[in-house]
């Protein structure tokens, strides 16, 4: 273990720790979290408290049998420490996504690992955390990336030339299809509902990754450059505008 691998955690041990129910994931079975850390206490704090909230937990000390295990069982989350011998977190990160398994990924990440961090988002993290951190807001943010959105109403939002189909997760603009990450589909959904209008930051948080709290990074920034980067970049005209101070607004004229 590395000093930057180093974790310092703020136990809770109160009544309330023990008392959560199950959870259940759509298709009844339990929540099913993939805990991938080779630090053995640290894998053991997160396993105790994310089953004492009721999620059901595999833990892995290393990528390989990380990329074993999502394989073969369809888990709801995967908490996945970048730092890792040999293959590290953002190599099973990408070989996952590479596989087509889109299930949510929460990064952590050692103090400092800023780069780390960015290029996980972009290989498709849902969201990431930095140590040393509370295993409350651990356990908080494995539910936000595990939340489902409630069922769609089958339609297909357009603005301009850009299409989404509500059911079937598909973007089109100008007739080329695009593809999203089923986070880059919430948040262009959720843009896309109200287009015209300004979508501060705190707002899309909420409403994009179910927090009521500000994480305090540039999340939902580095998700609207990749966002642009599918929807705008090779388009015209642009859709996805900033606002200076206010956030992001979605509309056909600038
Ligand atoms: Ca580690």
């Amino acid at each position: 273990m590395t000093i930057t691998d180093r974790l310092v955690f703020y136990t809770k041990t109160g009544a309330g720790f023990f008392s959560s129910p199950a959870l259940f994931s759509v298709n009844n079975n339990f929540m099913r979290v993939l805990v991938v850390e080779d630090e053995k206490k640290t894998a053991s704090f997160v396993r105790k408290a994310l089953q004492a909230e009721g999620f059901a937990v595999d833990a892995m000390s290393n990528g390989e049998d990380a990329l074993l295990a999502a394989a073969g069982t369809p888990f709801d989350a995967i908490v996945l420490d970048i730092m890792l011998p040999g293959r590290d977190g953002l190599s099973v990160l990408r070989q996952l996504r590479e596989r087509k398994n889109t299930t949510p990924v929460l990064l952590l990440s050692a103090r400092g690992e800023v780069n780390e961090r960015v290029e996980g988002l972009n290989l498709g993290a849902d969201d990431y955390l930095p140590k040393p951190f509370e295993l409350a807001e651990l356990v908080a943010r494995v539910r936000a990336i595990t939340r489902r959105g409630g069922e769609s109403k089958p339609i297909v939002l357009r603005v301009a030339d850009l299409t989404l189909d509500t059911v079937t997760h598909k973007a089109q603009r100008g007739g080329t299809e695009i593809e999203l990450t089923a986070r880059e589909y919430r948040l262009l959904e959720f843009l896309m509902r109200s287009a015209d209008r300004l979508c501060g930051r705190m707002m899309i948080l909420e409403k994009v990754w179910d927090y009521d709290f500000d994480p305090g990074t540039n999340l939902v920034d580095v998700y609207v450059r990749r966002l642009r980067e599918k929807i705008d970049a090779n388009f015209e005209p642009k859709l996805l505008h900033t606002v200076r101070g206010g956030g992001y607004v979605l509309k056909e004229t600038s």
